[in-house]
């Protein structure tokens, strides 16, 4: 717990700990009509993605799920990112955290506001999955709707 907890600090710690403990948009959606489910296997995260779109935008966005506090963080970011964004843009967000969690300071921090929190994680090559699992089940919700795994 102890290392778990240094790594933390050195991921924008209170931002992270903040949407793990009071996660954002938890909650199945009903009325969703674009949905997936994600596992990583590596470290036991489960998350299900909800959309409703809007023609091309994303109306709401939410999501449910029990991991590990920098799976649920991003699952709930993610929600907060997506509400009234066009699919594209949708997509364009997931190509720019993809890079930010694999690469680092590779993307323009501006470009994606809090999601930057992210930045640390490519330092900890065992969380890049936990943090980019929601984003991963997001797109398969958006391409239809598939269970995907992180391996
Ligand atoms: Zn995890």
């Amino acid at each position: 717990m102890a290392e778990m907890s240094s790594e933390l600090q050195s991921l924008y710690q209170e931002l992270v700990i903040d949407h793990s403990k009071r996660p954002r948009n938890f909650r199945k959606m009903e009325d969703s009509t674009l949905h997936a489910d994600g596992y990583n296997p590596l470290c036991g995260d489960r998350v299900s993605i909800f959309l409703k779109m809007d023609g091309d935008k994303v109306a709401d966005a939410s999501f449910q799920g029990a991991g590990c506090a920098i799976s649920t963080s991003s699952a709930s970011l993610l929600t907060e990112a997506l509400k009234g964004k066009t699919r594209a843009e949708a997509e364009a967000i997931f190509d720019n955290v993809h890079k930010l969690v694999t690469e680092g300071a590779a993307v323009d921090p501006a470009k994606l506001g809090k999601l930057a929190v992210f930045s640390g994680v490519s330092k900890y090559p065992a969380r890049v999955k936990c943090a980019s699992l929601a984003w991963h089940t997001m797109k398969a919700a958006l391409e239809g709707g598939q269970k995907v795994s992180t391996e």
